[in-house]
Formats: C-alpha cells, structure tokens, sequence
C-alpha cells in the first residue's frame, strides 16, 4: 500500500455542501495516477462517532495527472466529510492509493459517462487530461443528473468546456428543479431513453457510471436495457 502525506493548499466551497479541496505532496513528488482513481484520506478524528483515532474514507481524484495538485470534490453527508470541510490550509492528511479501476477504457471508442452529483468527480478528472491533450478526438458524452443547478458540482466548468472541445458534449438533468436553468437542461431524471439516443449516435461506446449505489444500480438495468453488451459497461458507486 502506497502511503503519501498530503498538505490543504487549496480550498473553496463550490456550493455549501461541496468543498473543493487540492493536496500537493510534502516531499513535492508528483503522485502518478490514472484518471478516475480514488484514494483513501486518513484523518485524526476525536468524536463520538468515531473516538480518538485515524478514519478514513475514499475519495476521487478531480484533477487531471498533468495538474500541479490533487484535486478532490468533497459533498458533506456525515461525520467525516463534515470534517474534512473545516480543514484549514496547510492542514496535513495521510492519503494511501490511488486505487480503482473506473478508468478510461484503453480503446479509442466513445464513452458515454453517466453521473448523479459529486459521482462526475472520476469524469471531471477524465475530461480534464483529455482537453489537456490537443490531439484528442475520443468523444465524450457526458449526462449528468442534479437536484438542481444551484447544487450541480462542475456544472459550469464542463459547460465551458464543452464550448471549448468539439469531442466534449454535455446534456444536464435537474429532477427537482421546477423554474427554468441557467445552462439548458432537462427537468427530470435520465430515462432509457436519453441513453438510447446517445447509443444510437455512438453504437461502439462503453459506458461509465458513478454515483450513489442506487443510481448506479438503475443506470446499468438502463444501459442493458438499449443493448449495450455487459463488458461495455464500467460503474463505481459511491456508498
Ligand atoms: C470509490 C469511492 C469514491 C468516492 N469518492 C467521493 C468523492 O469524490 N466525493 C465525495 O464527496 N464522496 C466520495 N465518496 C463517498 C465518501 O467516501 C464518503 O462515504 C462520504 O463522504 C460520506 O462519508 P461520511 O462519513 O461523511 O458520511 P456517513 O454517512 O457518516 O458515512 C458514509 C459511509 O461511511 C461508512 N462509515 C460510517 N462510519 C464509519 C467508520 N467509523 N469507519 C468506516 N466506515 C464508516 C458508512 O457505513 C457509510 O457507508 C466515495 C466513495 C467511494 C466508495
């Protein structure tokens, strides 16, 4: 198990309940990863929930491998998101990992990248080392469901990219958002349908899914249900 110690040189709240937080190494080693991993963050927690001891809970990487920091997308649920919240800067946490296998697919076809809220953290970290690479033209089609604009983490930066990245395109879902949105969007959740269209366009992709276990549980039934072969499908539930 690769063991690293990380220090906070970077925090904002994107929206209230998610915390952007980036980690650079203290030696100043470049951590390799390949995008969509995850590590583990240990941190020293005196609660009742958790006694005096070191917990730890996993995390995606946000960031693109050629970025200067480790980037994670942090939504506040329980205890220790909670916790990593109130870190301050040049906070140090150990971090074991990266581990996890939602990667992009070795093959050069489309992928179809399926999210519910902080599950677009792997996809953000996919699409940011795919834009830092001028010769890509992979296509990527991203759908990606919210409660609502307001709580959409990355919303606005894959909108821009997109503009920027002909291979990039984003359809947005909002299933409890009632008034019209910024950027467009549909006002529901995504349906077999939506996935469909999108094989229809792209017949060879491989699909990827991340989210709460539910979500991804109905999005694989979905994937299968428009014909798309198992071995095609990749997910990683966040529970
Ligand atoms: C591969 C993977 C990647 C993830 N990436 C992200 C990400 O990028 N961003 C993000 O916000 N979340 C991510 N998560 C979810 C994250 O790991 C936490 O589950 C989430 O932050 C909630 O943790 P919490 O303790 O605050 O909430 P809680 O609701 O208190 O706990 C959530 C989970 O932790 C378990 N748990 C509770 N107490 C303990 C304990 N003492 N010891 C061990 N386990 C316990 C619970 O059974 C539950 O499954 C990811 C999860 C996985 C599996």
């Amino acid at each position: 198990m690769a063991t690293h110690h990380l220090k906070l040189i970077g925090k904002h709240l994107e929206y209230d309940d998610v915390a952007i937080l980036d980690f650079v190494s203290v030696d100043d080693k470049k951590i390799p990863f390949t995008p969509g991993q995850y590590m583990n963050l240990h941190v020293s927690m005196s609660s009742s929930d958790f006694g005096n001891s070191l917990s730890s809970r996993p995390y995606t990487i946000a960031s693109a491998p050629s970025d200067t920091f480790l980037r994670f997308a942090i939504r506040k649920r329980g205890s220790f998101s909670s916790m990593l919240h109130e870190l301050s800067n040049g906070t140090s946490v150990i971090a074991d990992g990266p581990y996890g296998v939602l990667c992009p697919p070795l093959d050069s076809a489309p992928v179809i990248c399926i999210a519910a809220g902080i599950g677009i953290a792997p996809f953000m970290s996919w699409i940011r080392s795919l834009a830092a690479d001028k010769e890509n033209s992979r296509p990527i089609f991203v759908l990606v469901s919210n409660t609502a604009e307001f709580r959409a983490p990355f919303l606005k930066e894959l909108i821009a990219l997109e503009k920027e990245n002909v291979w990039l395109s984003v359809k947005s879902f909002l299933t409890k958002q009632s008034d019209s949105a910024e950027h467009p969007a549909m006002l529901r959740r995504i349906a077999i349908e939506d996935i469909k269209n999108v094989v229809l366009f792209a017949p060879d992709a491989s699909i990827a899914i991340c989210g709460l276990s539910g979500f991804v549980l109905s999005m694989q039934q979905a994937a299968q249900a428009a014909n798309v072969p198992k071995a095609r499908i990749l997910t990683e539930a966040f529970y």
